[in-house]
């Protein structure tokens, strides 16, 4: 498993838009371990492939707390279906919108078909936490970021903080 760069916010392939897979195979599933193993080391609850570069309809996730036993998910191609009227509210933050935080709100809970690590399909009905962590996710498949929801003057503002830290400095 390998830990790759996670692609930050201005990167203009985080708003492509991510390809189907074909099938669940050896290729993807190191992919997955790879994401797994990024999205742990920076401490992150859920990694798209676009967030490192690779535009497949993959994402990984793990809402386990720090000291239980790990419990990672695989989604690969989810679909979203039946989303509730009701809506929730999480402040979010994004691995590639770093140190930025929002409340935005989405709805409660909604269905996911998707192939899991095996290639097998599955349907979940997913509420709360989770509802809206595939959510945000499957945002990054249609290259949407969490502060494309927010005003024009906010996003624009946390753009340019990041723009500004994005080279560092030297004084040599
Ligand atoms: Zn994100």
């Amino acid at each position: 498993m390998t830990v790759k760069t996670i692609l930050t916010e201005p990167n203009k392939l985080l708003r492509q838009v991510s390809q189907p897979v074909a099938k669940v195979g050896k290729e993807e599933q190191q992919l997955m371990d790879d994401m797994l193993e990024t999205m742990y080391s920076a401490n992150g609850i859920g990694l798209a492939a676009i967030q490192i570069g690779i535009p497949k309809r993959i994402i990984v996730m793990d809402l386990s707390k720090e000291n239980e036993k790990k419990e990672p998910r695989y989604f690969v191609n989810p679909i979203i279906s039946n989303k509730d009227t009701l809506k929730s509210t999480y402040e979010e933050g994004c691995l590639s919108v770093p140190n930025q935080f929002a409340e935005i709100e989405r709805p409660k809970k909604c269905d996911i078909e998707y192939l899991d690590y095996n290639g097998e399909k599955k349907i979940l009905n997913v509420e709360g936490l989770l509802a809206t962590c595939i959510q945000h996710e499957m945002d990054h498949l249609e290259g949407i970021l969490f502060i494309d929801y927010l005003s024009k003057l906010k996003k624009s503002m946390i753009i340019k903080k990041l723009s500004k830290i994005k080279s560092p400095r030297i004084v040599v």
